[in-house]
């Protein structure tokens, strides 16, 4: 295929799943200390509350919990924005959530319903010369550019909740890296196939 493809990461992307789970779990979203930490440790929250016990709220949640998830004030903006240029897929994992692909399944019909979805735990899995990640766990995207593929690490959502300017930067920043992987992708398969 001569276009490159993108994959959207759904949850601290274009979703606001912490300030959801936060709120099921009696914790307060806006406490800047509790912000802070989870700025500085992606598992923080698994930590804090345990996982047993996340999966069992979440669990209780349903399906309902995951397709009604907020976007991040960003999050339609930024799927239009890639899905204007390039053929774009939602690429999310259900972690260790029963209900969670049913739910997003769910989410995707109801928002996007001509976007496709791949619900994997392991993106790396579907990385390839022309695939493009974007996702905020470091560790999906170092696994992913391993494989092959190219990745763009989003910033944690409370580094770009509290700057406007900050968010168009990385989508204009994003869309030119956007760029740059599909020159140089035409390259290869120009040279791959002649
Ligand atoms: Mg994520």
């Amino acid at each position: 295929m001569k276009n490159i493809t993108v994959y959207l990461d759904l949850d601290g992307v274009l979703v606001n799943w912490l300030q959801a789970t936060l709120t099921l779990l009696d914790l307060d979203y806006s406490d800047t200390d509790l912000q802070q930490k989870i700025k500085n440790d992606y598992n923080y929250l698994d930590e804090l509350v345990g996982i047993p016990n996340l999966k069992k709220t979440l669990n209780l949640a349903g399906s309902e919990f995951w397709k009604n998830l907020d976007f991040l004030p960003w999050g339609r903006n930024l799927v239009k924005a890639i899905s204007a240029k390039y053929p774009t897929c939602f690429l999310t994992s259900p972690g260790l959530f029963a209900e969670a692909a049913k739910g997003k399944m769910q989410w995707q019909q109801k928002h996007f319903p001509d976007i496709p979805i791949i619900i994997c735990r392991h993106k790396n899995w579907v990385a390839g010369p022309n695939k493009y990640l974007i996702d905020d766990d470091e560790g999906q995207t170092t696994r992913f550019a391993l494989e092959g593929g190219r990745s763009w690490l989003w910033p944690q959502q409370f580094n770009l909740l509290t700057d406007e300017q900050k968010v168009v930067t990385e989508i204009n920043s994003v869309l030119a890296d956007l760029d740059s992987f599909q020159r140089n992708w035409l390259v290869d398969y120009t040279k791959l196939v002649g």
